[in-house]
Order: C-alpha cells, then sequence, then structure tokens
C-alpha cells in the first residue's frame, strides 16, 4: 500500500477539514459548530496482563466524540497502529454518520494497540476482558451509555468476551446484554449483522444506480451488472461487499488488492473462491483464478467503473489521487479519501458516495441489534405465523374464487413470513435509501454544496445543531 506525503494532513485534521467545508455554507453560530466539532473526550487506558510469564502492557483508547444523544456507538479496533488522532477522527465520524442515517447513537470509537496475530486465542481473550473491565470502570461500555461493535481485528469472538465480562460485573442488570453489539446470534445478535455492512454497500450502490442525474455525472450507465471493479481489502467489508455485487448483481470484481499482494482478472474474480483460498492459508500467490503481482501500490488506480476502498483510512492521498482511473468511488472503509484526495477526485470529476453514508449499514444493523437486545425478544416472532396465515388465506382465496394459479415455488415464497433475517435486510434496504435521499436533497436545496460528502456532513451538522438548540444550548 502506497504511504501518502508528509504533507498530507493527519486522519483527524483531514476529518475536520472536510466538516470545516460543509459548515462554511452553514448560517449557524461558529460557537455551536466548534462544540460539534471537537470530540468531548478521549480515555487513554494503559493496562498490565501477565502473558507467558511475563507482564505485558497493552494501551487501550475509547474516544467519545458526541453525546447529544445515548448511547454512544462506534467500534473497537484491534491493531499496533492504533492512535489518539485515528480513535477521535474515527469516533467524530460515527457521529455524523448516526445522525445522517437517524440511528440514534452518539458517536465514539475505540482501539487497542495490538496485532492480533502476535497473541493466541486464550490470550486475546484474556486481555480483551481485562480491557472490558478497565472501560466498565469507567462506563465506557455500558448498554445505556456506551456500546462497543466489531471493528478492524475484532469480530463476533472478541464482541462475545466482552459481553460476558461486562455481564459478569453487572449481572442484576436486565439489559446487560446490551453492552455490545456483533454479539455471535447465540449470545444475543442479530442474523445479518456480519454481512451488515457489505450488505449496505450494495444497497447504497443499487440506490445510486436508480439516479439518472448521479449516473450521467459519474459517466455511468444502465446497472451494476458488467461494471467493472477494483476493491481494496477483502476484510468483513470488502468481502461482503464484493461477493454480493457480483454474484447478486453481475458486476465484474477485475482487481482485487491484499496486504500481500494483488489478483487480477479481466474476466471477474470469484470471491468466494479467493476468500476461501486465503482462510485456507495458502498464500495468495497460489490463488488459480487470477493473476497474482507482489504488493503493487498502484493496483488502485487500475482503470476501473467503480472503485471500492474498503480497508484502512488514507489510502488514496495527495500523491495517487491523480493517477486513479474510476468514475466512481464509494467508500467502504472509514476515511480512505484524505481531505486533499478528495478536492484532487473532484476536480477530476469522480463521483464519490462517502463513507459516513456507504458504511453506515454496520452500525444500523448494530441499532437493531440493541433494540432486540433491551426489548428482549426475536423480530418477527409474534407477527410471522399470524402473515404466513393471512397471506395462505389469500392465495386461497384467489385460486378457489379467482381461478387464478400460482406456482408452488412463487406460493412457498409469498406464503412465507418475515424471518428476523428478511426483516434485518429489509430495515438496512429502508436506511441506506433513504439515507442517499436525504443527501440528495440537501444538496438539490443547497447547490452550492457541489458534492455528496459535503452535502452528507451539511445534513448530519444541521440534525445536530438542530438538537442542540432545541435544548437551548
Ligand atoms: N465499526 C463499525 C463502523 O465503523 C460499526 C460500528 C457499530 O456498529 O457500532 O461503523
Amino acid at each position: 500500500m502506497s504511504k501518502s506525503s508528509a504533507n498530507e494532513l493527519n486522519f483527524r485534521a483531514s476529518v475536520d477539514l472536510m466538516f470545516n467545508r460543509a459548515a462554511s455554507f452553514m448560517d449557524i453560530s461558529p460557537k455551536l459548530i466548534e462544540k460539534i466539532r471537537v470530540c468531548n473526550a478521549t480515555y487513554i487506558v494503559r493496562f498490565g496482563v501477565k502473558l507467558r510469564g511475563d507482564i505485558h502492557t497493552f494501551t487501550g483508547y475509547r474516544s467519545v466524540h458526541s453525546e447529544h444523544l445515548e448511547p454512544v456507538k462506534g467500534g473497537i479496533r484491534y491493531s499496533p497502529h492504533v492512535n489518539q488522532d485515528e480513535v477521535e477522527a474515527l469516533a467524530a465520524l460515527m457521529t455524523y454518520k448516526t445522525a445522517l442515517v437517524h440511528v440514534p447513537f452518539g458517536g465514539s470509537k475505540g482501539g487497542l494497540c495490538l496485532s492480533p496475530k502476535d497473541w493466541n486465542e486464550e490470550e486475546l481473550e484474556r486481555i480483551t476482558r481485562r480491557f472490558t473491565f478497565e472501560l466498565s470502570r469507567r462506563d465506557l461500555i455500558h448498554p445505556s451509555l456506551n456500546v462497543p461493535a466489531p471493528d478492524m481485528g475484532t469480530g463476533e469472538r472478541e464482541m462475545a468476551w466482552m459481553m460476558d465480562e461486562y455481564r459478569r460485573l453487572h449481572n442484576t442488570d436486565i439489559n446487560n446484554i446490551a453492552c455490545v453489539t456483533g454479539k455471535p446470534v447465540h449470545l444475543g445478535g442479530i442474523y445479518g449483522r456480519v454481512e451488515a455492512t457489505g450488505r449496505g454497500v450494495q444497497y447504497a450502490l443499487r440506490e445510486f444506480f436508480r439516479h439518472e442525474d448521479d449516473k450521467k455525472k459519474a459517466g455511468l450507465k444502465g446497472d451494476l451488472d458488467g461494471k467493472t471493479v477494483v476493491v481494496q481489502g477483502l476484510g468483513n467489508v470488502g468481502y461482503h461487499t464484493a461477493k454480493f455485487i457480483s454474484e447478486e448483481d453481475g458486476a465484474k470484481i477485475i482487481t482485487v488488492i491484499e496486504r500481500d499482494g494483488v489478483v487480477r482478472n479481466k474476466k471477474g474474480i470469484d470471491i468466494e473462491a479467493l476468500k476461501q483460498h486465503m482462510l485456507s492459508g495458502e498464500p495468495l500467490s497460489a490463488f488459480s483464478g487470477g493473476e497474482f503481482s507482489e504488493s503493487d501500490p498502484a493496483a488502485i488506480c487500475d482503470p476501473c467503473d467503480i472503485l471500492i476502498p474498503a480497508a484502512l483510512e488514507g489510502v488514496i492521498h495527495m500523491d495517487n489521487a491523480h493517477s486513479i482511473k474510476t468514475k466512481l468511488i464509494i467508500e467502504a472503509a472509514n476515511g480512505p479519501v484524505t481531505a486533499k484526495a478528495d478536492k484532487i477526485l473532484r476536480d477530476k470529476g469522480v463521483f464519490i458516495i462517502p463513507d459516513m453514508y456507504a458504511n453506515a449499514g454496520g452500525v444500523t444493523v448494530s441499532y437493531f441489534e440493541w433494540v432486540k437486545n433491551i426489548g428482549h425478544i426475536r423480530f418477527g416472532r409474534l407477527q410471522r405465523r399470524n402473515e404466513e396465515a393471512k397471506n395462505r388465506s389469500l392465495i386461497q382465496a384467489l385460486e378457489e374464487q379467482g381461478n387464478l394459479n400460482f406456482t408452488k415455488n412463487f406460493k412457498e415464497d409469498f406464503i412465507e413470513g418475515a424471518l428476523e433475517i428478511d426483516l434485518v435486510r429489509a430495515g438496512l434496504d429502508d436506511t441506506m435509501r433513504a439515507g442517499y435521499k436525504a443527501i440528495k436533497l440537501t444538496l438539490e436545496e443547497n447547490p452550492q454544496l457541489e458534492d455528496m460528502r459535503t452535502a452528507a456532513f451539511y445534513k448530519a451538522i444541521s440534525d445536530i445543531a438542530l438538537h442542540y438548540q432545541s435544548i437551548g444550548l
């Protein structure tokens, strides 16, 4: 992966610059704008865990950007590169993201500075439980105040440990399992959370292709079918996005960029086969479904219709932005385009669907999980069979009295009441469509904003400002 030059702003400053651009078009007091922009607090904890006969000290962060709504929400990242600047930038993005898609949370983010591959499962569990204890002492994990979730380097396994540790510490709290989201389904998680961010990116792309004016701006036609796509990062988000848009919408994934190399195939890469290959532990170079090359910083500039950065922040920067050859960028990762690169790309006419909208699927389904946890009931449990009985009567009546004859497959599909996964996907689709339309409407009402990112910031900041103004701040 190419490194940006020293002239580039740090992540936090880059997010703030984009924020300021939107704020400059707003008629809101600069003091209130400042209150919205600043990060409320960042907690840094250093704790020791005895492992392999020695004490190891770990550094953890939990940053709370905005508490205008509580609980505050955001993932916890495990990476050796975690630092205060990154966690604060990511927490800020959570605030704007949740405001934009109307998920009633404030913004937060956490991180633990370690490389998960340096520790075995048992050791990671001990470290995670200890971190949870430290967070819990300061209410930085709490069902009604601060609800972590997975992010890079963490997943269902870590969330299960965190939930269990919290539950032990707070066993009289009836809502204790709502202290984190992204848990395994058998421990109070929700169907569709693992795929949620990638599924949301797919729904966002489908929505983009419903808007003729946006397609025209990007220089694209038709729908996702046959579009060439470059994906950077085949982690949870990149994998699900690439899999869904290739298997269900006919997009052609021509380049996959990973840490240890690049796979290219003009006919389209079989994403499931590539993922299975990667999971098997075989080197990327041994994958037979495409051409392999060693890590190639220029791969992100491969010509394509759609570029999907789905890994780290800052991968498109002022030094490579000029060479990007795509029509549309959809930011599946948080902050993949720096503020300076954003300007270069805008000037080049590249259409960008911004992170705070594009990857909001994860936190949206986290919201559904949290509601399920505090409701203590699975979605659809009360109505599913009732819905099924009504549908059956309708089909029967149409066949008997309307002389219609439906195929067995259609009848089965139509009659069956919605499962939790169906409801989650429907709710997510609705959220992604509404989010896109909200940005479009903001742009229509304020054409001076010019691009989707500025409009998304504008919309999010306006909603948060309204919140503060209504309570008299
Ligand atoms: N880490 C994800 C994000 O960046 C999900 C956060 C959540 O579900 O709370 O949006």
